[in-house]
């Protein structure tokens, strides 16, 4: 299949990108990785009429740890998040979340922008982002704006990016050292798109008790979606399969997941619950 036509711009700065961004109105289209916008176009999903590519704009590939926040670049690759101590050290759940996304070649090219940009409901970097409480970044002609993670994913393959923004970081403030943290899903084949998940983070009180949890839900709704109430259910407690099991019920009582061949809603629910459970007992442990 053949991609409809296009005029290609590569700029080669950040402040050329927005630049051409801004000269495209609504028909650009960035590609950075193009391992989710590639397909689209190949089945004419997306028309665009210009592509933006910003795989030179060097600049937009860091990843640094500033200031208590680990600072992530739009344009760094997939595996190199995966495979960075620093990451590793100050966010483990990003780790986590990284063995589970489709195959090494799609991670050595994918990026972590276009990854959030993308905002697939079925995506681990979006559900492990909720979950940190990341913030977004985002670079016009009209000047930079920090979206929080609850603003930045609006629906299905849609977030609050308007048009001419480029996403240019995205900062994960950095959790304590004696955090845990778990990302549990279940896809049918090693590297498909997950039928359901979870990431947990539990920070622990000196006693051993729950201080705080966090619970973000893959697959549950149009987007990662954090479970707040079974987060407060928990906090204060001791964390055993008991407490797990009832924040799971919790956190999945009111979702209604979106049912096709693979597995109907009631099935996704149930695993969905199931992986909430499993990800707080390993976060705990
Ligand atoms: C076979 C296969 C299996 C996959 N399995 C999984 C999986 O299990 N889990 C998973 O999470 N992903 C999966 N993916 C998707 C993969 O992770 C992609 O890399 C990711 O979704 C998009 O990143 P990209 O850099 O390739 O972005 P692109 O494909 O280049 O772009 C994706 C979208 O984001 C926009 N965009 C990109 N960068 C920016 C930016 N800086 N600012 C504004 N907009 C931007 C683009 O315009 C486009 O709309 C899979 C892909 C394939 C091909």
């Amino acid at each position: 299949m053949k991609p409809p036509p296009f005029d290609y711009k590569d700029p080669r700065s950040l402040d050329e990108a927005v630049a051409v961004l801004a000269d495209c109105a609504d028909d650009g289209k960035v590609l950075a990785g193009g391992q989710s916008l590639v397909p689209l176009l190949n089945f004419r999903l997306a028309q665009p009429a210009v592509l933006v590519d910003v795989n030179r704009v060097a600049e937009l590939a860091y990843l640094r740890r500033r200031e208590g926040k680990l600072q992530i670049g739009a344009l760094c690759r997939q595996a190199r998040l995966e495979q960075s101590p620093v990451a590793q050290e100050s966010c483990g759940l990003l780790g986590d979340a990284l063995k589970l996304v489709a195959h090494q070649q799609i991670r050595n090219r994918g990026t972590v922008g276009g990854s959030a940009a993308h905002a697939d409901p079925a995506a681990e970097l979006p559900v492990a982002f909720a979950c940190l409480d990341a913030r977004f970044k985002a670079r016009s002609k009209r000047g930079e704006r920090v979206i929080d993670a609850r603003d930045f994913f609006v629906t299905h393959l849609t977030t609050s990016l308007e048009p001419d923004e480029l996403l240019t970081e995205v900062e994960v403030p950095e959790l304590p050292a004696n955090h845990g943290h778990a990302f549990e899903e279940y896809s049918r084949r090693h590297g498909d798109f997950a039928l359901g998940g979870a990431a947990v983070l539990v920070m622990r009180n000196g006693d051993g008790a729950c201080r705080e949890a966090r619970i973000a839900l893959l697959g549950a709704a149009d987007t990662p979606l954090r479970a707040r109430e079974a987060e407060q259910a928990l906090a204060g407690q001791k964390i055993d399969e008991d407490s797990a099991r009832e924040a799971a019920r919790v956190a999945t009582r009111d979702i209604e997941p979106t049912g096709d061949i693979h597995g109907s809603s009631s099935y996704r629910k149930r695993l969905i619950e199931a992986m909430v459970r499993r990800a707080i007992v390993k976060a705990a442990a």
